[in-house]
């Protein structure tokens, strides 16, 4: 048997999946695991409960497959960054502070790679923190969640992608850290940056004959969760653009050009020659769920036409404050007059959502980042055809579901690549 597969695995927020696919990108297997709770006194060790479900997982990978697999990659959120030990070894398991930015960091970022020098310091104040809770400063490294466990498999430290990265100051069009990153006193502990999919090194031994891989499958850099979900949906070229409606509408779209914006939360990923560009409003399946069950919304769209253009003209948002495609923290939500009939009121709000998607992708192309041709749609909102069409017909593009959505699938892609 001379078939030749591929895994990739997601840690997200409460739990971890595999996706094990063939050259076709045809899924094998996959299956998915929850956290289990590891408490050291009052804290949660992460670090044990990530460690021991990549094991679980990949036990959970049929054996008979398990020779199979010529490559391995992992995406997980960058935003959980932790400080090891160099000499930490692979048998012993290692110290670890982890460090969970709160969600003003992406302002900073966004301000960061504008070049102010504010946010330098935010960061390398975060690293010095960091590494001022950690005991033994000289033998430190930074890694994020995915960059660990990609470790605990290929055994060589201090090796990231440059979209985990991003968010400790890479620059990815300099393919460097910027200079006052790298003349700080801590900046050994960053780590090496290679193209997320590239291979790092084989898996090693004791992991490969514990668990029956073979001796030439080898481990690849990975991603952070949500660009591995964009992987998954297969927009492979500058204008394919993913819009996903879960709680909130987030737009990512693939374009030639590099766009940056801190008053819109806007920036950009580098993807091989390509950038991801990105925005996020607060409007989205949240409001919905304000305002009606998830049946009610099935049986009420089934009323809808969604060829009749709705003339009711909504911003909808779950709470007072909007940044993409309107930056106004004070922006108050928009929700009347509501007709009488409950059908034409959605109406009215999922045709309002897609005004915004399309302005969304409208904001982009301003910007400068390359103008969206198609969009595949991920989330809780890409069931409803009723509003796929009433998009299509707001956005005057193709508009479909994405195929696949998991993550962990993206991140089998990822691996594909760097078997190749
Ligand atoms: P998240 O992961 O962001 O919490 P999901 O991707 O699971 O969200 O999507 C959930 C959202 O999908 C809910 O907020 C809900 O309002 C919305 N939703 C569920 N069913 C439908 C439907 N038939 N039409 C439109 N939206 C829906």
């Amino acid at each position: 048997n001379s078939e030749r597969l591929y895994l990739g695995m997601d840690f997200g927020s409460s739990g971890a999946r595999y996706a094990l696919i063939d050259k076709q990108a045809q899924i094998i297997a996959e299956a998915k695991r929850e956290y289990p709770l590891y408490l050291d006194g009052e804290s949660v060790n992460w670090a044990r409960s990530w460690k021991e479900t990549l094991f679980s997982l990949l036990e959970d990978v049929p054996v008979q497959l398990r020779p199979l697999v010529c490559s391995i990659s992992i995406d997980g959120t960058s935003a959980t960054t932790m400080i090891v030990n160099r000499d930490g070894g692979s048998s012993c398991f290692i110290s670890l502070v982890i460090v969970v930015y709160e969600s003003v960091a992406f302002r900073l970022v966004d301000a960061a790679l504008q070049g102010s020098h504010y946010v330098g310091l935010f960061c390398i104040m975060r690293v010095a923190r960091m590494l001022y809770q950690h005991q033994n400063k000289d033998s430190a490294a930074l890694l994020h969640q995915a960059d660990w466990l990609l470790w605990l498999l290929h055994g060589k430290l201090g090796i990231s992608d440059y979209n985990n990265a991003l968010k400790v100051g890479f620059d990815p069009e300099m393919d460097s850290y910027p200079p006052w990153l790298l003349s700080q006193p801590y900046s050994s502990v960053l780590p090496s940056i290679l193209a997320p999919g590239s291979a790092i090194a084989n898996v090693k031994e004791d992991v490969r004959k514990r668990l029956g891989f073979s001796e030439d499958c080898v481990v690849c850099a990975g991603t952070t969760d949500s660009i591995a979900a964009f992987l998954a949906a297969r927009a492979t070229e500058p204008g394919k653009a993913v819009t996903s409606l879960g709680s909130t509408l987030a737009i990512k779209l693939l374009s030639n050009t590099r766009v940056e914006d801190a008053r819109f939360g806007v920036y950009s990923h580098r993807l091989d020659d390509m950038w991801l560009v990105g925005g996020a409003s607060n409007t989205g399946g949240a409001v919905l769920r304000q305002l009606f069950t998830d049946e009610q919304l099935e049986k009420l769209s089934e009323q809808i036409n969604p060829a009749l253009p709705s003339s009711l003209d909504y911003y909808p948002l779950p709470a007072a404050g909007e940044r993409f495609p309107v930056a106004d923290p004070d922006m108050q939500p928009r929700l009347h007059p509501r007709p009488d009939s409950d059908s034409d009121y959605l109406h009215g709000v999922l045709e309002s959502i897609a005004r915004i998607e399309a302005k969304g992708y409208g904001l982009l192309k301003d910007l400068g980042a390359t103008g969206a041709d198609e969009v595949f749609t991920a989330g809780g909102g890409a069931k409803n055809d009723k509003w796929t069409k009433i998009r299509e017909r707001v956005l005057a593009l193709p508009v479909s579901r994405a195929v696949q959505t998991e993550a962990a699938y993206g991140a089998a892609l990822l691996a594909l690549k760097g078997a190749r």
